[in-house]
């Protein structure tokens, strides 16, 4: 079934630009109307950079628009709230960058209001889309590798310079915990299938972030099973490849350079009669978000993140920050 979409951009963002506005055209019948910037100035070039027919300065002009059925909101996390209840008291469907929020109460109103409003919420976590996660999660559910043991996420890299900005100098919206290390968080609780009971973390400053704000960080986790995992992040880390290993009973799954935003990734079964690649057919992880999303506007299944999803890894990544700060084990409690 398809019937058109009409989109609304909120915010003029590098990730729109560089994947979303891509992944929308490529839904059938989907549109983009118009895109909001708080600069009128960046607005009118983004608009014309990526052809889309309208921009401006105040989100009503999007929100009042019959012919806007959703919104994508990538502006800044402190914003994601406040933009998605209006949306939804507008009654816009939302699809909206990670992290969905900064505070848990902020995403669980954000949830309330989409639900009452009769209107989707997705969150753009978009590892869980990545065709070598969705294999390995198979592998995993048919049990492959006997009980899970221990798990370890490589997801290391050096921040390119054009997003050196509020990523490294903001300590409320800022900060690789709430930036990266929550879509490690949401690729682990979507290839083990729970969350975590107790975290702990140490983490680093100063390389690149400042004013206390995070840059680096080692946390361990205990999932239900008693299974452990480990997760090393960074953003000061040249040459590093990103990359997961599941260790179990039977059996070490293992993927390689499957933490970014490209459709890659390759996925190595090693056991008893030894090591084999296992074939991955990789596909766009934004279009696959946006096809999920779409097919949720029009009343067929569940964006691939929920806004549920979303408030589980930010109530993660939370406990991960208090761990940090604290030095203590932090007890994870998703309201
Ligand atoms: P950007 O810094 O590009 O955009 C965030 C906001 O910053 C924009 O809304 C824009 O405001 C403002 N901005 C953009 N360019 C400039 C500039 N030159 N000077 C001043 N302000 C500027 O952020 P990202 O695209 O990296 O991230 C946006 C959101 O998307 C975040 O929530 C982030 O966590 C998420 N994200 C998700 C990814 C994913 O793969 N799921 C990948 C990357 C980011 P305005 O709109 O008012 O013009």
């Amino acid at each position: 079934m398809t019937s058109p979409i009409g989109w609304g951009l909120i915010g003029a963002s590098n990730v729109a630009r560089q994947w979303i506005v891509d992944a929308i055209r490529a839904q059938p019948d989907s549109q983009i109307l118009n895109v909001l910037s708080s600069n009128e100035e960046r607005g009118a070039r983004f608009a014309t950079e990526n052809g889309i027919p309208a921009h401006t300065t105040d989100i009503d002009t999007i929100l009042t628009d019959a012919n806007v059925d959703a919104v994508y909101i990538s502006t800044a996390n402190q914003f994601h709230c406040r933009q998605t209840l209006a949306a939804a008291r507008a009654g816009k469907n939302v699809l909206c960058e990670k992290p969905v929020a900064l505070r848990v109460d902020d995403a669980r109103k954000m949830i309330d209001a989409c639900r009452d409003a009769g209107v989707v919420l997705g969150v753009n976590h978009h590892l869980r889309c990545n065709a070598m996660h969705q294999k390995l999660r198979q592998l995993l559910e048919a049990g492959e590798i006997g009980q899970l043991n221990a798990v370890r996420v490589f997801h290391a890299n050096f921040l390119p310079q054009a997003l050196q900005g509020w990523r490294i100098n903001d300590p409320n919206g800022g900060g690789l915990i709430l930036d990266s290390t929550i879509h490690d968080i949401d690729t682990l609780r979507f290839l083990i299938g729970s969350n975590p009971t107790h975290v702990m973390a140490m983490t680093q400053s100063g390389r690149l972030a400042h004013d206390g704000v995070e840059d680096g960080i080692m946390v361990i986790m205990r999932f239900p099973g008693d299974v452990l995992v480990q997760i090393h992040g960074s953003y000061t880390v040249p040459f590093s490849e990103g990359g997961v290993e599941f260790y179990g009973s039977n059996g070490v799954l293992i993927g390689r350079d499957c933490m970014s935003q490209r459709a890659a990734g390759r996925l190595f079964m090693r056991n008893a009669d030894g090591e084999k690649e296992i074939p991955v057919h990789h596909h766009n992880l934004y279009h696959y978000a946006l096809a999920a999303f779409s097919n949720a506007v029009r009343g067929t299944g569940q964006p691939a993140a929920t806004g549920e999803d979303g408030l589980a890894a930010l109530a993660i990544a939370l406990a991960i920050r208090e761990s940090a700060l604290t030095g203590r084990q932090v007890e994870v409690e998703i309201p």
